[in-house]
């Protein structure tokens, strides 16, 4: 798929790439994951910027949300993009709109085709999800079921806490720690670099 393309048009794409009728394709997973890291590999900045969006809508309250298990399915990509290039250009914020826009499109399709759904929302794992993605969808599918019993996962340590007692999506401590700097970085550029195997990274 390349930049600036609809998501519609890029899903078509993919399902003529496969030789699949594009009127009744199904969607590859992979190929979203591989989409997604594309975008986050191309600019330490830019990814900054994007997580930072997304962890905002996130926290939004009706439709302009962004639903948490697709931004618990972003934070485990961000865990496996650390080594994106620092460049000196500087995006412009139409730039970012449209790569976070994207993102989020992806990243809420990606969701949809790892769980499984019902009308209270993930059950599980779906039995489609590939073997490569499984870690992805049990991540979410944990960190939802918390969500739904009023606890949420701090995107710093990993710590769980009561939800209504975080702020900008962390624990307190780490608020605190963070406050202080009022960075976005000091917020988001270290979330790549927590220990693979602490909470949220079960490599089982
Ligand atoms: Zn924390």
């Amino acid at each position: 798929m390349e930049k600036g393309k609809g998501f519609l048009e890029a899903v078509t794409e993919i399902a003529e790439e496969n030789r699949l009728d594009p009127g009744k394709y199904s969607i590859d997973p992979v190929k979203i994951v591989a989409e997604v890291e594309k975008i986050l590999r191309e600019d330490y900045t830019q990814t900054l910027m994007i997580s930072a969006v997304l962890g905002q809508m996130v926290e939004a309250r009706g439709k302009k949300r962004f639903p948490p298990p697709a931004f618990f399915a972003f934070i485990e990509m961000l865990s496996t993009v650390v080594d994106a290039p620092h460049d000196t250009r500087s995006e412009t914020s139409t730039e970012i709109e449209e790569q976070a826009t994207r993102i989020i499109e992806l990243m809420t399709t990606l969701v949809s085709l790892l769980c499984e759904w019902s009308e209270q929302g993930i059950i599980g794992i779906s039995d489609d999800c590939p073997e490569a993605l499984r870690e992805i969808a049990r991540a979410v599918f944990r960190k939802t079921k918390l969500l739904q019993g009023g606890l949420w996962t701090c995107i710093s340590c990993g710590n769980i806490v009561e939800a209504k007692e975080t702020h900008a999506l962390m624990c307190l401590e780490c608020d605190k720690k963070i406050s202080s700097a009022h960075s976005i970085e000091a917020r988001f550029g270290r979330l790549g670099e927590r220990d693979r195997n602490g909470y949220g990274f079960t490599s089982e």
